[in-house]
């Protein structure tokens, strides 16, 4: 068979499958299984493909129509500009929560003076936040905790895949409990489940049927997590710390209204996404950081 008429059919298959972004995902998965790249599928186009090809094509194909998503067929998926592993134990990452990092990483590489002592990424799931924050912040050190010990299986590997294994701790722990106490961080993220548990049937099926429940279900309202955060940033967040977290685009009021409770939280505002909906939750500790505090002492001494 032709690969123009095996990316017509695939095309259409999908299509046919409900599929919104057939044409694209046709070339995605014509790239993946044929191993050609993009301009080849169209200057190959009447190139012969081999029957082996042809086999892994039509099963891959069988399953997408099925709705499972193309990131865990192909068993990767883009984030930060880095490939990341994924299997069904983690949540795919998704394009919106680079916002979340971005806005992290301005505090981060701005801080004056700059933060001193190891960054938590609270839900870590694939390590995506966390491996892209390594990776652009090399003198940080991070620990990434989740509860599912599988997804950090896959979390460490993709520490490894990006070379920062050396600066990434994982630990499988419900929020915080296997973190030492009394320990502070400069910087907090997370992107914790937040859907709604009322709306988890109306998902797309690729989410509901494919994804891990325990990153998506976020109880009532979708609040059920984020209401742990004020006594866990209690806990953990260092004096002048900053907390960055992503929240459904329907909880802006209710998340705004938790955390202006919080009476040793300011600076608090929420950042909209490339799409003009709310998205990340940011917030300050009162408080002069440590590292401050260390260097006066340092000048009194
Ligand atoms: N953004 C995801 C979705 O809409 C939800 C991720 C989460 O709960 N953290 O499916």
């Amino acid at each position: 068979m032709l690969i123009k008429r095996l990316h017509e059919s695939t095309g259409q298959r999908l299509q046919a499958a409900g599929i919104l972004e057939s044409a694209r995902e046709a070339e995605l998965l014509l790239e993946e299984a044929l191993g050609l790249d993009r301009a080849h599928l169209y200057l190959d186009g009447a190139t012969e493909i081999p029957a082996q090809a042809l086999a892994k094509l039509e099963a891959w194909l069988v399953r997408r129509c099925a709705r499972e998503p193309l990131a865990y067929i192909i068993g990767e998926q883009e984030f930060w500009s880095l490939s990341f592993r994924v299997t069904p134990a983690v949540l795919i990452p998704r394009p919106e929560t680079e916002l979340l990092v971005e806005a992290a990483l301005m505090v981060a590489t701005t801080a004056a003076p700059p933060f001193r002592g190891p960054l938590l990424d609270v839900g870590t799931g694939s390590g995506a936040i966390a491996v892209a924050l390594a990776r652009e912040l090399p003198e940080a050190f991070i620990y990434a905790v989740d509860r599912s010990p599988a997804a950090l299986e896959v979390a460490q590997a993709n520490a490894i895949r990006h070379g920062v294994a050396d600066r990434v701790r994982f630990i499988a722990t419900d929020l915080l409990g296997g973190v030492r106490p009394g320990r502070m961080f400069p910087l907090v993220v997370s992107n914790p489940p937040y859907v709604a548990r009322e709306i988890l049937p109306d998902l797309q099926p690729e989410v509901r049927e494919f994804e891990p429940r325990l990153a998506l279900d976020g109880g009532p309202e979708g609040l059920a997590i984020i209401r742990r955060f004020p006594a866990l940033l209690k806990a953990a967040l260092a004096p002048g710390g900053w907390f960055f977290m992503e929240i459904g685009a329907d909880q802006q009021t209710a998340v705004l209204d938790l955390f202006r409770a919080t009476p040793f939280l300011e600076q608090i505002e929420v950042r909209s996404d490339f799409a003009g909906l709310p998205r990340v939750f940011q917030a300050r500790r009162h408080g002069e950081s440590t590292c401050r505090a260390a260097q006066r002492a340092d000048r009194r001494a």
